[in-house]
C-alpha cells in the first residue's frame, strides 16, 4: 500500500482503490487478532444460543450471550477509537463518515412526524374499517403461480438473469460473488400473496446494485455497494417507490390475475394499492408497513445507545423494549419472538447496523425525487412500466461508483443536498393522507 501511495495513481479509480484499501486495512488492524478470534468464536455461540432462546421463548437463557455481544461491541468501539460517542466506532462498519448524532437528529425529526401519522390512521380505521378486505392477499395463491410473477417483474425491472439467479431460503436476502454472479433468495406462503412478492422486488433492488457497479472495478475491494444506507435505498426503492405505486398495479394487476385466474377478478388496482398500503401497528418488523417500519428501527436504535452508555442493562431491555413499543405503537408484545427474540442482528454481534434500514428508506426518497427532477417522462415511463429511464438514472448517479464514494458524499453528488428526512416525511404523508383520507 505504502508503495502504491508513492505512485499516487492519477486516474479516480485506481486511486479509490488505494484509498479504501488503506481505510479497510488501518481499520481491521486496530482489532488484535485474539480480540477477532474471542469475538468470533462468541458470536458464533451467541447465535446459535439466540435460534434456541427464540424457538422456546426464553429470553433468559440468551442474556448472558447477548450481554458479552454488548461487552465485545463497547471494547471494539474503545480498539477501534471515537470521537464523540462509542457508537460512531460502531456505526462505522455499516456507514463509514456518518455519526450517531447525525442520526439521532434525523431519527427525532422522523419519529415526531410518524407517531401522531400512525395514531390518525388506527383512529380511522377504528371509525371506518379497513380500506379494503385483508383477507384477500391470504387466498390460495399457487406457488407457482407467485414464482413466475415475481421473475416477470424481476427482469422487467431489469434484473439480468444471465447474471444472476433467484433460490428458496428461510430468508430472503441477496448475495454477490461478483457482479455478473448476483444471487438472490425467496421464500413463498401459499395463504399470503405479499410475502414472497415484496421480498422478490427488494431483493431485484439490492441485486441490480450490484450487477450494475462499474465493470472497471471488477474484481476490486470497490465492486460493491456503497453502505448498507445506500444498499437499502435501492431495494426500497423497488419495493415500495415503484413497487407499492398505483402507476405499477394499474399495469400489473392484470398480469397478476392472469396467474391466478379466478382468484383475484373482484379486485380493481384501487383496491390492490389500498391492499399493499395498508398501515397497522404489528410487532415483527420485518411485515411492518412503510408507516410503522420506521418506529421499529428508531426503538432498536435507543437500546443500543441506551445499553453503550449504561442507562438500560441487558436484563432489563425486554422490559424497555416493550415500553417502547407501546410508546410508539400502541401495542404490546405478548412473549419474546414477538418482541426483542424477533431478530437475528443482536445475537450475532450485529451492534450498529440497524439504523442504515430507516437511513435507506429516507435516502431511497431523495434518490428518487432527483431522478424525477433530472429525468423528464421518468413517470409517464414508470406507468409503461418501462424501467431504463429510473435503472439508468440510478446506475449512473449510484450503482457504477460501487464503494468510491463514502455514503455521505455520494448522497450530496447524487441528490445536490446531505441527507434529510423531509423528502421522505413529505412522501409519506401526501401517500397516506390520501390513501386514509385524513387532512
Ligand atoms: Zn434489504
Amino acid at each position: 500500500l505504502s508503495a502504491a501511495e508513492r505512485e499516487a495513481p492519477a486516474d479516480p479509480v485506481n486511486a479509490a482503490l488505494l484509498r479504501v484499501s488503506r481505510r479497510d486495512f488501518e481499520r481491521q488492524r486496530k482489532l488484535p487478532s485474539d480480540f477477532v478470534q474471542a469475538f468470533s468464536e462468541a458470536r458464533t455461540v451467541s447465535s446459535n444460543a439466540w435460534e434456541e432462546a427464540r424457538a422456546n421463548d426464553d429470553f433468559g437463557s440468551f442474556e448472558p450471550h447477548l450481554a458479552k455481544m454488548f461487552d465485545f461491541a463497547a471494547r471494539a468501539a474503545d480498539l477501534y477509537g471515537y470521537d464523540a460517542h462509542p457508537y460512531d466506532a460502531l456505526l462505522y462498519d455499516y456507514e463509514p463518515g456518518v455519526t450517531t448524532a447525525e442520526v439521532k437528529e434525523t431519527f427525532a425529526s422522523l419519529r415526531a412526524f410518524t407517531v401522531p401519522l400512525v395514531r390518525k390512521i388506527a383512529d380511522r380505521v377504528r371509525e371506518r374499517g379497513e380500506l379494503a378486505d385483508p383477507a384477500i392477499l391470504e387466498r390460495p395463491y399457487p406457488i407457482e403461480g407467485q414464482r413466475a410473477f415475481g421473475l416477470k417483474v424481476a427482469s422487467a425491472f431489469g434484473f439480468d438473469f444471465n447474471r444472476g439467479r433467484q433460490d428458496l431460503a428461510v430468508h430472503p436476502f441477496e448475495t454477490r460473488f461478483s457482479r455478473d454472479d448476483v444471487r438472490m433468495t425467496t421464500r413463498f406462503q401459499e395463504n399470503y400473496l405479499p410475502d414472497a412478492m415484496y421480498s422478490t422486488f427488494h431483493e431485484t433492488g439490492h441485486g441490480l446494485y450490484e450487477q450494475n457497479t462499474g465493470s472497471d472495478l471488477a474484481r476490486t475491494p470497490l465492486a460493491r455497494g456503497a453502505s448498507s444506507m445506500v444498499h437499502e435505498s435501492q431495494s426500497r426503492t423497488w419495493e415500495n417507490l415503484v413497487g407499492r405505486s398505483r402507476a405499477f398495479w394499474a399495469h400489473w394487476l392484470p398480469e397478476l390475475k392472469a396467474e391466478f385466474p379466478g382468484t383475484l377478478d373482484d379486485v380493481d388496482v384501487d383496491t390492490m394499492y389500498r391492499l399493499v398500503n395498508r398501515v397497522q401497528p404489528s410487532f415483527i418488523r420485518v411485515d411492518a408497513d412503510e408507516v410503522t417500519y420506521n418506529l421499529h428501527i428508531m426503538l432498536r436504535f435507543e437500546l443500543e445507545l441506551a445499553v453503550l452508555e449504561g442507562s438500560v442493562k441487558v436484563s432489563e431491555l425486554p422490559e424497555a423494549w416493550n415500553a417502547r413499543v407501546q410508546e410508539f405503537l400502541g401495542i404490546t408484545p405478548p412473549t419474546g419472538r414477538l418482541g426483542i427474540l424477533q431478530d437475528v442482528h443482536w445475537g450475532a454481534g450485529l451492534i450498529g447496523y440497524f439504523p442504515t434500514y430507516t437511513l435507506g428508506n429516507i435516502l431511497s426518497v431523495q434518490l428518487f425525487e432527483a431522478a424525477k427532477a433530472a429525468t423528464p417522462g421518468l413517470e409517464d415511463a414508470l406507468a409503461r412500466a418501462d424501467y431504463a429511464p429510473l435503472r439508468g438514472w440510478l446506475t449512473e448517479h449510484v450503482h457504477r461508483y460501487g464503494r468510491m464514494l463514502l455514503p455521505m458524499d455520494l448522497v450530496r453528488q447524487a441528490t445536490g443536498q446531505g441527507l434529510s428526512a423531509e423528502p421522505y416525511t413529505r412522501y409519506l404523508s401526501d401517500k397516506y393522507s390520501r390513501l386514509y383520507g385524513l387532512d
